[in-house]
């Protein structure tokens, strides 16, 4: 057996460091691919993006879901996103609001 990496599914967008979180696959069908990457890269998508690319659902807007209210009561087990939702949320829970150098 290959032997896995350390670094497990995770966020692909940038500066996101969110650990848990439902994760949502790169769309295989164009225009939401190219979309997703442009979200994901700020817009400066590499010519060459790895093969496992996931967004947490943490940028997405409650309405890019089909069963919120069922996951947020505990009914189902992974989110499932309404299919060509792009990300469009960067998230704010780093309280970078209010930082500055003095
Ligand atoms: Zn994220």
């Amino acid at each position: 057996m290959p032997k896995l990496r350390e670094d497990k599914s995770k966020c692909s967008v940038v500066g996101c460091s969110n650990p848990h979180a439902s994760l949502h696959h790169l769309p295989t069908s164009e225009p939401f691919r190219s979309a997703w990457l442009s979200f994901i890269f700020h817009g400066n998508v590499p010519t060459s993006v790895g093969k496992v690319i996931f967004v947490c659902a943490k940028h997405f807007k409650d309405d890019c879901f089909s069963n919120l209210r069922q996951y947020k009561e505990g009914l189902a087990k992974r989110l499932c996103l309404i299919e060509g939702s792009i990300p469009s949320v960067f998230g704010d829970d780093e309280q970078s609001t209010s930082v500055s150098c003095k």
